[in-house]
């Protein structure tokens, strides 16, 4: 829907909303929403960079209305009976550089918590992502030391793969195994922590796989992330973790957080199976 459209439509709806939210409030079935966002920068302007004046505007927004929480705080709701507190957690994917200009140190200032998705390859190497050289614009990824620097303000880093494959396609077991593991493994020698979320690159269903995971699950982590666009629930199993996209723009994410009455139910099945709750996983092997 056009953004035009999708004002008018919330304008519509807005009633519906208001019913909605009290109604979920008082049965203690509020959503626990997580966004994601990529790259807060004022040049280069593209799908996935966010102004850093609309950056601030969501989070003025978002903290009027929400408490923001971290992704273990997210998932606790997430496991619990109850949710009547409106929540979001916030979450970045890729690992950009620009990332150390302003959106970073806006969440520190503020005292807002975030995970922070990178795919170590291009950490590793300096290098941009082939999407980014594509589309004409070779964007620095961050260095090793600004995780640490992140990690010391407060942000968890999260794994999101070595080269940003779609997980979706790979069925050989090394491969998998490489990308998901290695990049856990790579980021848990930099860093000197135990890695506790996977993000999957583009996150929508198809991009996910039965056999990632069991991977993960064997990894012992403590959840992992998609990208389709759904809320979660409370008493859901919290290892499988919905994300929005919060785009550019503040229309799309307003929708979405004020409780759209089409979104409340999921529409897309899965290639796995929901894993047990994240509190019952094996140890590590
Ligand atoms: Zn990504």
């Amino acid at each position: 829907m056009k953004n035009q459209a999708l004002w008018v439509y919330q304008r519509v709806t807005a009633n519906k909303r208001k019913e909605l939210m009290s109604n979920f409030r008082a049965a203690g079935k509020l959503p626990i929403s997580i966004l994601f966002y990529h790259r807060v920068a004022d040049d280069q302007p593209n799908d996935w960079t966010i102004s850093r004046r609309d950056f601030a505007m969501h989070l003025d927004w978002l903290q009027d209305r929400f408490e923001i929480v971290s992704l273990s705080e997210a998932q606790n709701r997430i496991i619990a009976n109850r949710s009547d507190r409106p929540t979001v957690a916030i979450t970045f994917d890729d690992g950009y550089a620009d990332n150390s200009d302003f959106a970073i140190p806006e969440l520190s200032r503020r005292q807002l918590p975030a995970t922070y998705f990178v795919a170590t390859d291009y950490v590793r190497e300096g290098k941009p992502f082939p999407h980014d050289v594509a589309a004409g614009s070779p964007l620095a990824p961050n260095t090793i030391d600004q995780l640490r620097e992140y990690q010391s303000m407060g942000i968890e880093i999260g794994a999101h793969t070595r080269s940003h494959p779609d997980l979706g396609k790979i069925t050989e077991e090394q491969l998998l195994r490489d990308e998901i593991v290695g990049s856990i493994e790579d980021l848990s020698s930099w860093l000197d922590f135990s890695v506790r979320y996977f993000a999957f690159p583009y996150g929508m269903p198809n991009n996910t796989s039965q056999r990632a995971v069991d991977l993960l699950q064997s990894q012992g982590i403590s959840g992992f992330c998609t990208a389709y666009g759904a809320y979660n629930w409370p008493s859901q199993n919290g290892f499988h973790l919905r994300r929005i996209h919060a785009d550019p723009g503040l229309i799309r994410l307003q929708n979405w957080l004020t409780l759209d009455p089409r979104k409340l139910d999921e529409k897309y099945s899965l290639p796995f199976v929901e894993p047990q709750s994240c509190q019952q996983l094996a140890p590590v092997s």
